[in-house]
This record gives structure tokens, sequence and C-alpha cells, in this order.
């Protein structure tokens, strides 16, 4: 049976994508060759990687995951703010931060601790969450990079209210990425 590349991620409405698109292009037309970018509807806030995972436990993994999911209310998260891995004086990846109240940290968790109970490695480095604009090519000439990174800003670009989370196929191509929603989990329900 063929393995599925899983990951779990927060949605971004295609709204917002557009706009951090926008911005990714501003960036394009200085640093057109040096990044691999993100394909605006690519863009999500990666909760957990799983990796290859059998489809035989695929309902096993949703089923564990409502159980804590569904246990925390909606929240909203803000997005802004660029940012540069590990460090500003040799980038590897570009990024959009976010902004969240301890409920981000709560779902993250409680994710990582579902997921570690069906025997998925636990994640080593701390939770930083980010929305992924681009990853620094290998060849690329950092010092002609680093110029045009340093001085650039992108301030707040929106709010997002988070309702669900969404556990995503990955099919890796030379042309890029593709993802596919397999399931949507939501959170509590609030009453009306
Ligand atoms: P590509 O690998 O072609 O650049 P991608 O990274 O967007 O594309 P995947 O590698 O399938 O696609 O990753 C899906 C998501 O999981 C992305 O958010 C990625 O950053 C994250 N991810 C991938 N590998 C790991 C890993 N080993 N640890 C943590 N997160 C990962
Ligand atoms: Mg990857």
């Amino acid at each position: 049976m063929s393995m599925i590349r899983a990951f779990i991620a927060l949605e971004i409405p295609p709204a917002l994508q557009n706009i951090i698109a926008e911005h990714s292009a501003a960036l394009q037309r200085d640093i057109p060759h040096a990044i691999r970018w993100v394909a605006a509807a690519n863009i999500h806030l990666t909760l957990k990687f799983l990796g290859d995972t059998s489809p035989a436990s695929l309902q096993g993994l949703i089923h564990s995951l409502s159980a804590v999911i569904n246990q925390q209310e909606p929240f909203q998260i803000s997005i802004g703010e660029f940012g540069l891995f590990p460090n500003p004086k040799r980038p590897r990846v570009l990024w959009i931060g976010i902004q969240a109240p301890p409920d981000l940290d709560r779902l993250y968790h409680a994710i990582e601790t579902a997921c570690a109970r069906l025997g998925y490695p636990a994640e080593e480095k701390p939770f930083n969450p980010h929305l992924t604009l681009g990853r620094v090519r290998e060849e690329a000439d950092q010092t002609r990079l680093r110029p045009a990174l340093q001085n650039y800003q992108i301030g707040q670009l929106g709010a997002i209210d988070v309702e669900s989370v969404t556990l995503f196929r990955s099919d890796l191509r030379p042309q890029g990425p593709s993802y596919t929603a397999l399931a949507h989990i939501p959170l509590a329900q609030l009453d009306s």
C-alpha cells in the first residue's frame, strides 16, 4: 500500500493568501532566482508534520485528533511581520509571523500529544508558528540576498478565526508540492 505524506495545518483564507502573495511578488521582483517561493494557495500554518502515513491509519488518526481538537473553543490569530530563519545574517526561510493567544500553543500541544500516542515522532524544536513564504536556494548568493531581505518590512495583514484544523496530504512534484485536504477537524462548536 503506498504511503501518504501527511501534515496537520491551519488553513489561511484565500483573501489573506492573496494579500500575502502580493508581498511575496514584490520581493520576487527584487530577488527572482534566489528563493523557491511558496504558491499563494499553498500558504498555511503547519502544526505537525506526520510524514509517511498508511492510508489504513487515517481514520484512527482523524478520530484521535478530533477527540482533542473539539475540546478547544475557536479563537483568533493575527498575521503579520516579516522574518527570517535562522537569522537575518544567513537567511534560509522567509516567513510571516503569527500573533496568537495561548490557545494556539494549547492546540499545538494537544495535537503533538495525540500524535505521539499514535507513535509519530515528537517534534524536538519549540513551536514557532509562522507562514513560510519561500526558502533560499542552496546555491543563492547570500551577499546579494541579505540587503534585499534585511530592509524588507511587512506590517499587520489581517486576522483569522481558527475554527478547524486540516489534515493535508502532500504530493511532492518537480514543479512544487500539491496539497490536498483530507479532513477538516472542527474545534468546539460555540453555542449560538
Ligand atoms: P517542498 O518540500 O517541496 O519544499 P513543502 O515543504 O511545502 O514542499 P512538504 O515537505 O510536504 O511540502 O511539507 C509539508 C509541510 O510540513 C510544510 O509546512 C513543511 O514546512 C512541513 N514540514 C516538512 N517536513 C518537515 C519536518 N521534517 N519537520 C517539520 N515540518 C516539516
Ligand atoms: Mg518540505
